[in-house]
């Protein structure tokens, strides 16, 4: 048997939680190599600090970021926990300015974990009518000072665009990093840090594995400095990927411009139907004039899609009247679209809004639909039957 190399066309999975260093001055370079955070070491230690596997997936990532590096962790809570913790100086940390349209376990993470445990200042960036205001983000930033700002391209569940480039010069111009959550644009739409964003994260779980059965994240970025405080960071608290996931991974990702292009085409299709329906009420996608964000997302997205999320509320007399609506809705698609608290997955899943942000969304007949890339005609049939049943 070969020791080495095999002719496989891919990365294989390398299991091993060590791997051999054969002798003690070999052991020494590893290690003196270790403390210089390399992407790639030339010989890997261990496989909580690198792993070939892992490091093999990443280089997907990077062709489609147009990323310098690419980290990849167990979830995309634990990218965005490197991503923010890289700024923690003990005392001397400024405060960390979040937008308040951000995905709610990230809101969760930076209340019990951020604020509450390790004593961060934090404060919030609030849109004001459905878009963000240039001015008072520049004017919140002066007062104070923070040591970055936390946005994400596409809010969830409305939809809200951020004009990044913009965003990003107010930062600049006061010294302020910026984090920046890629997760429902995807690099397909946009490419944050050719626009001098600093770092990108992504629930990988979602649209770059595409297939709903990875939990990952991943880190990207292009300034050396930041990424090796990372890879050291995800080093220490054993946040990297496992071997067999990253493994999928980078077979799943090659599908993804494929598989994402044609989610932004069905989905663009279907919110036009929506449009035109008579028992929506109102609804939320980036490509429809009428969004608050659609000459934003124009500019930053050119005519490459809108994404793969929709937004939509039942038409109803009463909240009672929607909560009925909007059940029997999900009863009727529920053997072609079901309830799954995700997205990105191959076929259409939808989200009953009231039932996971209640709080800031109490509307009842509101659902969020993360479309798939299923035949389009099926999908339309599907729900044009659904809408047509609620009526009667
Ligand atoms: N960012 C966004 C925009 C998300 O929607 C999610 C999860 O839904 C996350 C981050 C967290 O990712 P994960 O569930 O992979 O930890």
């Amino acid at each position: 048997m070969k020791k080495n190399k095999i002719n496989s066309a891919r990365m294989p999975i390398y299991r091993d939680s060590g791997f051999e260093l054969y002798n003690a001055d070999l052991t020494s370079e590893s290690f003196r190599e270790e403390t210089e955070h390399n992407r790639e070491p030339e010989n890997y230690i261990y496989s909580r600090y690198r792993n070939p596997t892992v490091v093999s997936a990443e280089e997907e990532i990077m062709k489609l970021e147009e990323s310098r590096w690419a980290l990849l962790t167990q979830s995309g809570m634990s990218a965005i926990d490197t991503s923010v913790s890289i700024f923690q100086h003990g005392i001397e940390t400024k405060p960390w300015l979040f937008f308040s349209e951000i995905y709610g376990g990230s809101i969760s993470f930076i209340e019990s974990v951020l604020r509450k445990r390790r004593g961060i200042e934090i404060q919030y960036f609030t849109p004001e009518n459905g878009s963000y205001n240039l001015n008072s983000l520049e004017k919140t930033i002066t007062r104070l000072n923070p040591e970055f700002i936390y946005i994400e391209a596409v809010s969830n569940p409305m939809l809200i665009v951020a004009d990044v480039p913009s965003i990003v010069k107010i930062a600049k111009r006061n010294g302020c990093r910026v984090i920046l959550d890629n997760t429902f644009a995807t690099p397909w739409l946009y490419k944050p840090l050719n626009d001098g964003v600093d770092i990108v994260i992504h629930s990988v779980t979602k649209y770059f594995s595409g297939h709903g059965n990875i939990s990952a994240g991943v880190i990207c970025g292009n300034d050396d400095s930041l990424m090796r405080a990372a890879i050291e960071y995800r080093k220490f608290v054993g946040h990297i990927m496992s071997p067999d996931d990253a493994y999928r991974l980078q077979t799943q990702i090659q599908t993804f411009n494929l598989r994402f292009g044609r989610q932004c085409e069905n989905a663009s299709k279907l919110a036009a139907f929506l449009n035109s329906n008579s028992e929506i009420e109102r609804i939320w996608f980036p490509g429809l004039k009428q969004h608050e964000s659609h000459s934003v997302a124009k500019k930053l997205f050119k005519s490459k899609g809108f994404g793969g999320m929709i937004t939509f509320d039942l038409k109803g007399i009463n909240k009672n009247e929607k909560k009925k609506k909007r059940d029997k809705f999900i009863k009727l698609v529920s053997d072609k679209i079901k309830l799954i608290p995700t997205l990105g997955d191959p076929c259409t899943i939808l989200m009953p809004v009231e039932s996971v942000w209640g709080v800031k969304y109490p509307e009842p007949g509101m659902i969020r639909l993360s479309v798939g890339f299923e035949e389009y005609s099926e999908l339309e049939a599907v729900v044009s039957e659904a809408l047509g049943k609620l009526a009667k």
